[in-house]
């Protein structure tokens, strides 16, 4: 008997099954080899833009990720280092065996957890239609007060390449049939996704001369907020690119991709398209860049990222003759496509608990998402959830969109719902100038404190640099001066007559932190890395100010909940098909509610006055 089981230990499996021991839920990862897990099914890389900052916010409530990345990451790299820092994606290259055994050395450290390997085969539900356990292969049950299931791409899943399909969770690994089928049996809203991953390369057999080198950043840049220096040796990566002839070469063999040939229904990641799909679409290009990563420090295999296809092995092999550098390449393993059955994510509430079966938690590429990084924020929110529900505390634990990307990522499954994998963008936040990846743990910390999944050390940790922000800060703050006196240091600001701080001045962006130190050498004495928080801080504070009024409006409409037994057909004036919407989502907020696809404001106004009148009439 646990308190917590989580089926499958890929990323979100790990992330959960971390968070509900940390919360202090007795608990179970049951996944099929113990061996896989903390595997990277695709590309060996954690991170980039938007699922950066996923990884951080991760790191920032306690998860397992950021220090795993940290430990095993060969290649660091922040993208958009030349934009500002609300946009810049945090980025590792990492070595697979390292990040599998960081992984699994990190959940080796939680006391509350056991891990066995074992195929989970069905559900066990108790009389009132609420999770009690699994059912694992040979049939013994395994009880339970909470289910996670974290099975990503392997429900149903079919390996296809080319003319070829076989039944497969990824290459090497069985399909979850079984526990597809409860799924079915259970009435859950079902539909099929496909993604793809290109062939591993042989770098013995490239030839890297003259191909263009990407270094490591100098130095690397953590994850964690609990590393303070990155020991793993950096490497380079170096690019190639596609050409007319590579191009010509997949569309005469087009028929023969699995993708293009008609023998996949799912649909694909438009974010991280296959090579067929580069070609069919952007079909001025001449060429589609190839960065070669190799996959660990005393490993010669090479991913070519950028080249995901589902071309038969021998096109595939003529494809790389094409292509500088890789003439004589060996192939280690062709490209493939995966087919997968996935869950309407509108199937949960803003825990990821489902609706349908109380204490039963979804998380990860189930969900319709694409990505290690979305996985993990999932796991670990549906592993605190699924904790505190037997836990009995009576509590829950959500983000909201102005909080943090995990807000927004969830919300926007639950509410909307994905027609095709689901991949975290920048752009998917409205208030992206607050969740930045700098400033995550300011964020959210303090939070994941409250509710018990974060650890002492890492408590004592934020604690300790809180305190060294907030004074670096309040010194910003007390140093200022008149415009006169500025004028005369030699920095230009308006003859307004307004005193302004030194926290203001840094805000204009027109003095580098240095002239300022210049000025007043107590700014000097702060630790570099909170000198490099108090900066970011001013140059955000004014827009933040200015995003606060529109923070508070979307608070308030979070605030107004919509009962949960609302009969929407007692609402006159609403459209079918908005109410067929409303239905299917059942929001718990207005706010929500407006943020379904489809329902119009004319709508919302009706949603809200039933729903003010129910309360009135209660009252
Ligand atoms: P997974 O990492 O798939 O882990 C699932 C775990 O559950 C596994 O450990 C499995 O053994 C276990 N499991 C499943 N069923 C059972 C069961 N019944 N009993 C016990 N254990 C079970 N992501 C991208 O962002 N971009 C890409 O281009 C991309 N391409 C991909 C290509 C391929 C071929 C594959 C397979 C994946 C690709 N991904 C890509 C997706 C990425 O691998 C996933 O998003 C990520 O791994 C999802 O994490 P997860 O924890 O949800 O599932």
């Amino acid at each position: 008997m646990y308190d917590v089981i989580v089926v499958g230990g890929g990323h979100a499996g790990c992330e959960a099954a971390a968070a509900a021991a940390r919360m202090g839920a007795r608990t179970l990862l049951a996944t099929h080899k113990i061996e896989t897990i903390g595997e990277m099914s695709c590309n060996p890389a954690i991170g980039g833009l938007g699922k950066g900052h996923l990884v951080r916010e991760v790191d920032a409530l306690d998860g397992i990720m950021g220090r795993a990345i940290d430990r095993a990451g060969i290649q660091f790299r922040m993208l958009n280092r030349s934009k500002g820092p609300a946009v810049r994606g945090p980025r590792a290259q990492a070595d697979r065996a390292l990040y599998r055994k960081a992984i699994q050395d990190l959940l080796a450290e939680e006391d509350n957890l056991t891990i066995e390997a074992s195929s989970v085969e069905d559900l066990l539900l108790d009389e009132s239609g609420a999770i009690a356990g699994i059912v694992v292969e040979g049939g013994r049950e395994i009880r339970a007060g909470a289910v996670v299931l974290t099975t990503g791409t392997f429900l149903r899943g079919e390996i296809h390449l080319g003319e070829e399909r076989r039944p497969a969770g990824r290459v090497g690994d069985a399909p979850a049939v079984a526990l597809a089928e409860t799924l079915a049996r259970f009435q859950f809203r079902l539909g099929r996704l496909k993604t793809g991953t290109p062939a591993r390369l042989d770098g013995t057999t490239i030839d890297w001369s003259g191909l263009p080198e990407q270094k490591a950043d100098d130095p690397p840049e953590p994850f964690s907020y609990l590393t303070d220096r990155i020991e793993v040796p950096q490497i380079s990566c170096f690019i190639t690119y596609t050409n007319e002839r590579t191009h010509q070469l997949i569309r005469d063999n087009l028929h023969r991709s699995a993708m293009y040939g008609g023998r996949i229904e799912g649909v694909g990641p438009r974010y991280c398209p296959s090579i067929e799909d580069k070609v069919v679409r952007f079909e001025d290009r001449s060429q589609h860049q190839i960065f070669l990563e190799p996959e660990g420090l005393d490993d010669p295999t090479v991913y070519p990222n950028g080249i995901s296809t589902s071309l038969p092995a021998d096109v595939q092999h003529e494809m790389f003759k094409t292509i500088p550098g890789l003439e004589n390449a060996r192939i280690i393993r062709p490209g493939y496509a995966i087919e997968y059955d996935y869950v309407d994510p509108r199937e949960l509430s803003h825990t990821l608990e489902t609706k349908r079966v109380p204490g039963l938690y979804f998380a990860g590429q189930i969900n319709g998402t694409t990505g290690y990084e979305e996985a993990a924020a999932q796991g670990l929110m549906a592993g605190v959830n699924a904790a505190l529900r037997t836990g009995g505390r009576g509590e829950r634990f959500v983000l909201d969109r102005a909080d943090a990307y995990i807000g927004v990522l969830i919300d926007d499954l639950v509410t909307k719902g994905v027609s095709e994998p689901y991949r975290m963008l920048t752009s998917r936040a409205e208030y992206r100038l607050r969740l930045r990846a700098d400033n995550a743990d300011q964020r959210l910390t303090a939070k994941g404190m409250e509710i018990g999944c974060v650890g002492d050390t890492r408590a004592a940790r934020f604690m300790e640099k809180l305190a060294a922000v907030e004074e670096g800060r309040a010194l910003a703050r007390r140093l200022g001066g008149t415009p006169n006196a500025l004028q005369k240091a030699g920095i230009k600001v308006n003859q307004d007559g307004v005193w302004r701080s030194a926290f203001d001045i840094l805000g204009y962006r027109t003095v580098s932190w240095d002239g300022l130190v210049a000025l007043w050498p107590e700014l000097g004495t702060l630790e570099p890395a909170v000198a490099e928080q108090v900066q970011i801080d001013a140059q955000y504070a004014g827009y933040i100010e200015r995003q606060e009024s529109d923070v508070a409006a979307y608070r308030r409409d979070e605030a107004l909940e919509i009962p949960g037994t609302l009969d929407y057909a007692a609402i006159s004036g609403l459209s079918n098909e908005v109410r067929e919407k409303l239905i299917k989502v059942a929001p718990r907020t207005i706010g929500q509610a407006a943020r379904i696809d489809g329902v119009t404001p004319a709508a919302v106004i009706l949603l809200l006055r039933h729903v003010r009148r129910i309360g009135r009439d209660a009252a």
